[in-house]
This record gives C-alpha cells, sequence and structure tokens, in this order.
C-alpha cells in the first residue's frame, strides 16, 4: 500500500467504492465518471505505479488482472457484442490515477483510433 494512493485507499475501504470484484491480488469497482454504460476499473492489490514498473515477478499478477477483466465482462454480459480493456500509462498515455488499472469499456460501440 502506498499512503498518497487514491486506489489503495480505495481497496482499504478508506474512500468508498461501488466494488464488483474481489480476491487476494485483484480488487475492481466502478469508475466515478463513466464514458461508457459499463465502464469498470480492475487494480492490483499490490501498488504498482503503472503497467510499466511491472517486473518480471508479476507476470502471473498481470494475468490475474486480465483475467478477473474476462470475468467482469461475462458476468456483465459483455462478451457476444464486444468491448475494449485500456490500461493508460503516463502523461501521454492520459493516466492520471498512478496505481495501475485497467478500464473495461462495454456496452456501445468503441471508437477508433482512441483520441
Ligand atoms: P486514468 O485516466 O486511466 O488514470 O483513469 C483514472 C480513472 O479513475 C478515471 O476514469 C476516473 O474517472 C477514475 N476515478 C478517479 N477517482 C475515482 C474514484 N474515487 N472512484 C472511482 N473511479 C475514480
Ligand atoms: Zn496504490
Amino acid at each position: 500500500m502506498s499512503d498518497d494512493c487514491l486506489f489503495c485507499k480505495i481497496i482499504a475501504g478508506e474512500i468508498p467504492s461501488t466494488e464488483v470484484y474481489r480476491d487476494d491480488d485483484v480488487f475492481a469497482f466502478e469508475d466515478i465518471n463513466p464514458v461508457a454504460p459499463t465502464h469498470t476499473l480492475v487494480i492490483p492489490v499490490k501498488h504498482l505505479t503503472d503497467v510499466a514498473a511491472a517486473e518480471e515477478a508479476d507476470t502471473e499478477l498481470l494475468g490475474k488482472l486480465v483475467m478477473a477483466a474476462n470475468k467482469i465482462a461475462e458476468k456483465k454480459g459483455l462478451v457476444k457484442e464486444g468491448f475494449r480493456y485500456v490500461i493508460n500509462t503516463g502523461n501521454d498515455g492520459g493516466q492520471t490515477v498512478y496505481h495501475l488499472h485497467l478500464h473495461i469499456f462495454g456496452g456501445r460501440k468503441m471508437n477508433w483510433p482512441p483520441g
């Protein structure tokens, strides 16, 4: 846990969130400012600043993040029509919260290329 990290505080329950999924390694909750009918954030319980900060030892954790996202996508009925996962990274990537998170977007047609 990083003391000044918003998402670590959410995992700890110090800041409220709408929980979607939780296990020992992964936590998921609804984005506070959804930009699609489904907009869920999937984060590792372990504080990692961004995906680029992941090390070889985090390989399994990254897999767990995607597998948890898949479970959520399935549960929310997104698989038939499709969905999008996004991991914004750093300033150019549009990252605003520096605790690694995977966005799940679904429920509408996504645009390409991203803005
Ligand atoms: P990013 O721009 O990829 O770093 O995404 C950060 C996301 O966190 C944005 O989509 C925000 O709407 C979302 N967010 C910020 N604060 C909260 C919060 N307290 N609860 C839920 N989502 C949040
Ligand atoms: Zn954190």
